[in-house]
């Protein structure tokens, strides 16, 4: 059934974060180990490496850099838990109001945006979930547009296809690198400097988007990205079979 199909879809999202958080954990916790036994072996001797100092600072860092990876699991595990109160008439329109206005606040004057959605878009989802995802996608097309450059542009876009709806956003910026399409669902994969990314913002927004029943997809090259966003359209027969407005 479809919920056996979501629990699935889950379990696998999941799954990938894990291994991706395991991953990310062992790196740092590896370094902290050898710098721990080269100390150990010096202190047995009696005699402190000269290096000591620059170990400990080595593994302060990375502590820090675990304890980080732990407080983004716990902020990503908020949403994704608060995520689905899925409704069949969500106002795709408002929602993309909102995110262009939030998104906004990262990117200020510099970017031209442009937002071109109809009216009464209405689809299969959660707005707050919705609103996040093109709040990730919004902003990392305003990061991907080199800081000095002055024709920075975002197109926000969203119309109904062939019983669809769809929402693209497209940047002219950099564009992205081979691995980077490999990579850029990996959880904790970033090309940003350390502090600045998070690497979870694609991960994040692909499972939000599928949990609605839709599917997130990227195209990229030099100088420009589109992130395709489709949901499921509203029909008056989903509303009239919607759990909360058959019982009112
Ligand atoms: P973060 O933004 O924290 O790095 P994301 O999961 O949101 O993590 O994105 C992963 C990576 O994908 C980014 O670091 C960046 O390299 C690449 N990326 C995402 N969106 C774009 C875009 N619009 N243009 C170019 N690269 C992008
Ligand atoms: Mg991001």
């Amino acid at each position: 059934t479809k919920q056996n199909l979501l629990l699935a879809e889950k379990m696998a999202a999941l799954g990938h974060l894990a291994a991706g958080v395991a991953h990310e954990i062992n790196n740092p916790a590896a370094a902290i180990t050898a710098n721990l036994t080269y100390l150990r072996e010096g202190m047995t001797r009696k005699s402190p490496p000269a290096d000591a100092l620059e170990c400990v600072d080595e593994s302060l860092e990375s502590v820090g850099r675990i304890a980080k990876i732990v407080r983004q699991l716990l902020e990503a595990g908020r949403t994704a838990a608060s995520a689905p109160r899925i409704v069949h008439n969500m106002s795709v329109s408002r929602a993309v109001r909102q995110a262009v206005s939030e998104a906004k606040l990262h990117f200020g004057s510099r970017i031209t945006a442009s937002v071109d959605v109809g009216d009464d878009l209405r689809a299969k989802g959660d707005v707050d979930a919705l609103v996040q995802v093109l709040v990730n996608v919004i902003v990392n097309g305003a990061q991907a547009i080199e800081p000095e450059r002055t024709d920075g542009r975002l197109s926000i876009r969203a119309r109904e296809i062939e019983g669809r709806i769809s929402i693209e956003v497209t940047d002219n910026g950099a564009g992205m690198s081979e691995e980077t399409k490999r990579r850029m669902f990996e959880p904790f994969f970033t090309t940003k400097p350390f502090g600045l990314g998070t690497g979870l913002g694609l991960p994040v927004s692909l499972g939000l988007v599928r949990s609605m029943g839709g599917d997130l997809r990227v195209e990229s090259r030099a100088g420009m990205t589109t992130v395709h966003i489709e949901l499921e359209r509203s029909t008056l027969l989903d509303v009239e079979s919607a759990p909360a407005l058959r019982a009112s």
